[in-house]
């Protein structure tokens, strides 16, 4: 791109409802008490939040991996860019809206002219969609912010043959002049965590401590229905070494229900006593960002698990009675994370492990989670 990007009065991003990060371990406490009591999202009746859409130009995306590579942090030299980013950093999940310059049925998504780069209408144009399509979307398609850089790092690792051409077959196509100074190919090499930092290591692990003591002081488990399935194919994988990880409470879930199978566990919607200390996790709204949409293919799984065991959220069962339930119902991770057939149809429906069913969910099956009968 050039080095002035003129600018369009575009919706503003509606971050103004982001709350400040918890930094205080007051705020666990709390935020891991909500996660362990209070009623949550995931029947999809919770009113959405009143956040609006980033426009964004696709090559406006590129622009700030490229300035980020060029060594820049949070001023980027742009006024536009350095919205998007701050918009981004300020809310990891907020929805990036990709619009492109089209004449054809996709004109309804156009925003015109007014954020092109000087390079000229035609390369403009071609440029937008040349990211577009490598992305494997289509204009007017948007994802939460942190999907779409991670969807663009995994699709567009070079800006050779997008932003610029080996050759200027005519004065409509001489492309960027930042194009060959390999400061996209820098940025994209940076990775994820350059464009939007990833959660505070040191906080995670405050998060760890006082949610795995949550679980081993519940007297009534809540766990999120998928995540029964997750606890075995943890289960599975360690059946000789089971030990705790600083990641999650998987461990703490199944050693809990060890020591006492009856324990009642409620079925809950959206993160639940597992996720505090996980990278993925977002304390704020108790909401998982996990890559490629995984809170959306969760609270699918979530459902999918409720439907087979003809139960609902809120529903509580000792853990006994729900461990056999679930391995009567649920034979193979297939049934639920291949979605019965084992097909991958997009990005943001991918099977976590074997398409055809984990070995280590079958593994656990066949030991009952290492419950005593
Ligand atoms: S296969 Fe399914 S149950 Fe197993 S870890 Fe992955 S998401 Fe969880
Ligand atoms: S990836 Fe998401 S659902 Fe899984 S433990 Fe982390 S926050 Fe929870």
């Amino acid at each position: 791109m050039s080095q002035r990007i003129t600018r369009r009065a575009f919706t503003r991003a509606g971050v103004g409802a982001v709350t400040p990060v918890a930094a205080t371990f007051g705020a666990l406490s709390l935020e891991a008490a909500r996660a362990a009591k209070s009623p949550q999202p995931g029947t999809g009746s919770a009113a959405p939040p009143d956040v609006d859409a980033l426009e964004v130009r696709p090559y406006q995306l590129m622009c700030i991996v490229c300035r980020i590579g060029e060594g820049r942090t949070d001023d980027l030299g742009d006024a536009r860019l350095n919205e998007i980013l701050a918009a981004a950093r300020r809310d990891r999940k907020i929805p990036i809206r990709l619009r492109c310059q089209c004449d054809t049925v996709y004109r309804y998504q156009n925003p015109g002219t007014d954020e092109n780069t000087p390079e000229g209408d035609l390369f403009n144009a071609k440029r937008d969609l040349d990211i577009i399509q490598k992305l494997g979307l289509v204009p007017g398609d948007a994802r939460p912010a942190i999907d779409m850089f991670e969807r663009l790092l995994l699709n567009v690792p070079t800006a050779t043959g997008i932003c610029g051409y080996e050759t200027a077959t005519g004065d409509a196509w001489r492309g960027c002049a930042r194009a060959a100074s390999g400061h996209y190919e820098k940025g994209h090499a940076l990775g994820i965590k350059a464009i939007l930092p990833p959660r505070d290591a040191e906080e995670k692990a405050r998060f760890k401590k006082a949610s795995a003591e949550a679980v081993y002081e519940a007297e009534t488990l809540r766990i999120r229905p998928h995540h029964l399935m997750c606890m075995s194919c943890f289960y599975g994988a360690r059946m000789e070494n089971l030990a705790p990880i600083q990641e999650d409470n998987l461990f703490e879930a199944i050693d809990a229900i060890q020591k006492n199978p009856e324990i009642p566990v409620t079925l809950v919607a959206g993160c639940c006593m597992i996720c505090p200390p996980c990278s993925h996790y977002e304390p704020e709204t108790n909401l998982c960002l996990g890559g490629r949409s995984m809170a959306l293919r969760d609270q699918k799984k979530d459902l999918d698990v409720l439907q087979k065991l003809g139960l609902q959220y809120g529903d509580t069962l000792p853990a006994r009675k729900l461990y056999e339930l679930l391995y009567q119902r649920i034979p193979s991770t297939r049934d639920v994370c291949g979605y019965g057939d084992g097909e991958v149809r997009a990005p943001e429906w991918s099977i976590c492990g074997d398409p055809e069913g984990k070995e280590t969910y079958r593994k656990a099956r066949a030991a009952m989670l290492g419950i005593k009968s």
